[in-house]
């Protein structure tokens, strides 16, 4: 099982529960760490998750009328984006990145990914071949530049990376973006550190960032830790996302050595290669594409939980007021024949005689929606919208289309009404 999935069952499991109380919560906790150590994340930092979800849920209930699922769901996003970070908008200005990290991490793959990068937003990209180890190293890099239409600068069978770097940067001095590749080793040994030193000296880079793969495993934190006191890193980039579920400890170096995650790879190819965006990752683990306007519909609910009933304003109908409405109407039997009575017969009977099932549904989807939503169902005419509101409220979105189309029954009947003085006069008597 994937983290992911993981994730999205534990969260569900949790939303399934009739009571949400501390033992619930500790469960879910307990799930929670088997999940993120299942996915190589470091024992460490399960911990602190976990330990900050468990006081958040126990210390604050779910405002009224929030789904059980949105409100867990908004929690572990919360913690998600402090364990991995929040998204990077990577900036089009000059700098020179210095790339390290072990043997088969990515570090070419993805020297030639970010040149390529800066190059397709109109940038001049570069790249320098420091590897003085591996034996093709300088050919590798040399065939991914042309591929990515970037100029390349290396010194074939020279050992001096530092000298390599210092030529390299005169040679390239007009090019916006300079990117260095490094010689690589199967663990970060003292003749690796020497070397990413001196290189680093003579380079001179405005980023230092560690490439590691999302199947490092555990020790990915360490790893980081130990480049970061060596060399001092900026920046991770995680490699090979395509190819593991697990990745987690990946994920979660840049925080292990206070760095922030950069870009993702995820593929072979230079254009498998993205900038890393924490509501679409994160949203994604957790099944929730849309997790923006979850996060903000749950803070609305929050703060909405302390509005008072008689702020509401009755008179205009939206699908804040529809719920309260739907359950007025359905009390008032005799209003019922009234709708027919002033020349309306197009309320559909059915509409007035909701189950009481039917209407907590109701409730519990309208709980689901954002408040922009709630004030404009027009906003609901978009099918991801639909799928986000039935997950949330664990119905089917067959269901959350008849409570748009009795919504948008409701409002025409409201408005042919609304004008009319007898109904006025009638319902204010009531
Ligand atoms: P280096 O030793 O750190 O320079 O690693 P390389 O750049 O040479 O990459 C090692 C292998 O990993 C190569 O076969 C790459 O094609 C592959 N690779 C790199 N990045 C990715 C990625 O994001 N996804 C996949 N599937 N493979 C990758
Ligand atoms: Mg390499």
């Amino acid at each position: 099982m994937d983290l992911g999935e993981g994730l999205r069952q534990a969260i569900a499991k949790l939303s399934r529960s009739t009571i949400i109380d501390a033992k619930t919560i500790r469960e879910f906790c307990k799930e929670l760490q088997k999940i993120l150590l299942n996915a190589d994340v470091e024992v460490g930092l399960v911990f602190q998750f976990t330990k900050e979800i468990e006081e958040k849920a126990l210390k604050s209930k779910p405002p009224a009328g929030l789904a059980p699922h949105d409100y867990i769901t908004n929690i572990v996003y919360e913690e998600l984006i402090k364990l991995m970070g929040s998204t990077y908008e990577p900036e089009l200005k000059p700098h020179k990145v210095l790339l390290m990290g072990l043997y088969g991490s990515g570090k070419t793959t993805t020297a030639a990914k970010l040149a390529k990068f800066y190059q397709n937003r109109g940038m001049s990209a570069a790249l320098i071949c420091c590897d003085v180890i591996r034996p093709a190293a300088y050919e590798q890099l040399e065939t991914l530049a042309k591929q990515a239409n970037v100029t390349f600068f290396g010194i074939k069978g020279d050992k001096d990376a530092a000298k390599i770097a210092r030529l390299g940067l005169e040679k390239l001095k007009d090019r916006q973006v300079i990117i260095c590749d490094t010689s690589g080793r199967s663990a970060l040994d003292g003749e690796l550190i020497e070397e990413l030193k001196r290189v680093n000296n003579s380079f001179k880079p405005d980023e230092k960032v560690l490439v590691i793969s999302a199947d490092t495993g555990q020790v990915a934190g360490k790893q980081a830790r130990e480049f970061d006191s060596a060399v001092k890193i900026n920046g991770v980039i995680v490699t090979k996302m395509d190819g593991s579920g697990k990745g987690g400890g990946a994920l979660s170096a840049a925080n292990a050595a206070k760095a922030r995650t950069l870009f993702m790879g995820i593929g072979e190819k230079l254009n498998d290669f993205e900038p890393y965006d924490a509501d679409k990752f994160i949203g994604g683990l957790l099944g929730v594409p849309d997790i923006a306007s979850l996060v903000e519909h749950v803070q609305s609910a929050i703060s909405e939980a302390n509005i008072k009933p008689e702020e509401v304003d009755l008179e205009k109908l939206n699908f804040e007021t529809f719920y309260t409405q739907l359950k007025a109407l359905n009390k008032m039997g005799p209003l019922k024949n009234i709708f027919g009575m002033m020349g309306a017969p197009d309320v559909p009977k059915e509409l007035l005689e909701q189950s009481e099932e039917k209407l907590n549904k109701y409730k519990v989807m309208i709980a689901s929606m954002t408040k922009r939503e709630r004030n404009d169902a027009r906003l609901l005419n978009d099918a991801s919208r639909i799928r986000r509101i039935a997950k949330g409220s664990g119905v089917s979105e067959k269901d959350v289309r008849s409570l748009i189309s009795d919504f948008n029954k409701m409002k025409r009947s409201f408005n042919t009404l609304k004008n009319d003085r007898n109904l006025k006069r009638f319902l204010s008597k009531m």
